[in-house]
């Protein structure tokens, strides 16, 4: 009643181009202009698997920086269908979803984790349980203006697994750059994780 009654008075609108929406975070002409990515699977491993749904470009883009700014719920809301939806189309199989952890210090000074959004919302859509069994064990600098080794270096030994997992597990989050977030998730998983392991991001930064 009461989000009938907001949605009539600011009735809720796309945040790319302000049109109005029926309750979605995008429209659907601009939602159309999203670039997935044609082959996404990045690596894979024996068990383990790096996927990116689109490119970081244009709507993705500005999709991902507004997560982090505004309209939070409502962008994860449609990020987690368009993941449900890849997870669908690619046959992937698992039973938990689990996003990148942040660092208590980095979850005081942000106030929220985007990766904890989309995996949330993932985990319902899919009707799969989330998984919250990794923490961040380290403090780590901003990867963003590191170097490649840099970016090795600094997320190095950050994650830990606390949980074993009898299945398979999803990891979502919202930027691939260099993939050594992922790597060090899938790194800290071996032992715990006794399916596949699935790393998915959102959309992937080239260079
Ligand atoms: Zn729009």
């Amino acid at each position: 009643m009461l989000k009938d009654l907001l949605d009539f008075v600011f009735p809720p609108r796309c945040v790319i181009c302000g049109k109005e929406t029926d309750g979605a975070s995008v429209c659907l002409q601009c939602k159309s202009k999203i670039k997935f990515i044609e082959y996404p699977l990045i690596l894979h491993r024996k068990n383990t698997y790096f996927y990116a749904i689109t490119r970081y470009e244009g709507i993705s883009e500005k999709l991902v920086k507004k997560l982090k700014f505004s309209n939070r719920k409502r962008i994860a809301e449609d990020l987690g269908k368009i993941f449900a939806d890849f997870v669908k189309e690619n046959d992937i199989r698992a039973d938990f979803v689990g996003f990148v952890p942040m660092s208590k210090k980095e979850l005081r000074s942000r106030g929220f984790n985007q990766s904890y959004l989309i995996a949330r919302a993932t985990s319902k859509r899919l009707n799969i349980p989330l998984f919250s069994g990794i923490s961040k064990v380290k403090e780590t600098k901003k990867q963003v203006g590191l170097s490649r080794a840099g970016r090795i270096k600094n997320v190095k030994n950050a994650f830990k697994f606390s949980q074993s997992i009898p299945g398979s597990l999803i990891v979502v989050d919202d930027v691939f750059t260099t993939g050594s977030t992922a790597k060090e998730v899938a790194r800290a998983s071996k032992g715990f994780v006794k399916g596949n392991f699935y790393f998915i991001a959102f959309s992937q930064k080239i260079g």
